[in-house]
């Protein structure tokens, strides 16, 4: 089973996919995750995309499709992956599909985490709080928005002409919203 958790930033994908990964057994491939892990680590990778992830804009295509290819067999083992975060933009789609297609896979469904952008805003500058992400002070987290807006969002019609896209409000708590993917994920 191959699911893409779908939204813009902060709408609770990373959430989500722990849940994912806890009960149903599947791996979590943030690609988010691999590019800090990689800049914290200092790797020549994590210097060339640092001043990328903190600007808010995306790390080239190439880059992040090699990431997720690297990590297909350790998913594929699993019995699953849940994309998170990736794919980002409509070329990295169509090379997601093309990944999988050489391993007589595909993606099965696209969930797409419903979210108003104040809410969205207050989730992130209360996790910055938190967590001291470089990315998640205001002016980065509007330029994120804005990138997820022009770059990202032109994903939901091509995954709804492919009839994959499920539409889950994300506005709940973490318990509701969980159940709400578990339906659609579940329902034939
Ligand atoms: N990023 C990227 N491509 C990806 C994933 C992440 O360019 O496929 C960069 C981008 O700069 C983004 C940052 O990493 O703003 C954080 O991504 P993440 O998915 O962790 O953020 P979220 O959307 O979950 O807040
Ligand atoms: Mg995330």
């Amino acid at each position: 089973m191959n699911i893409i958790l779908f939204g813009p930033p902060g709408s609770g994908k990373g959430t989500q996919a722990k849940r994912l990964v806890a009960e149903r057994g599947w791996v979590q491939l943030s690609t988010g995750d691999m590019l800090r892990a990689a800049k914290a680590a200092g790797t020549e990778l994590g210097q060339r995309v640092a001043a990328i992830i903190d600007a808010g804009e995306l790390v080239s295509d190439e880059i992040v499709i090699e990431l997720i290819r690297e990590r297909l067999p350790e998913a594929e083992a699993a019995g699953g992956a849940i994309f998170d975060g990736f794919p980002r933009t409509v070329a990295q789609a169509e090379a997601l599909d093309a990944l999988l297609g050489e391993r007589d896979s595909q993606v099965d469904a696209v969930v797409e985490l419903k979210v108003i952008d104040e809410e969205l805003i207050q989730r992130l500058v209360k996790r910055a709080e938190e967590e001291g992400r470089p990315d998640d002070t205001e002016e980065v987290i509007r330029n994120r928005l804005k990138v997820y807006y022009d770059q990202t969002a032109p994903l939901i019609p091509y995954f709804d002409e492919q009839g994959k896209l499920k539409a889950v409000d994300g506005m709940g708590s973490m318990d509701e919203v969980a159940a709400s993917i578990a339906a659609a994920l579940d329902k034939k």
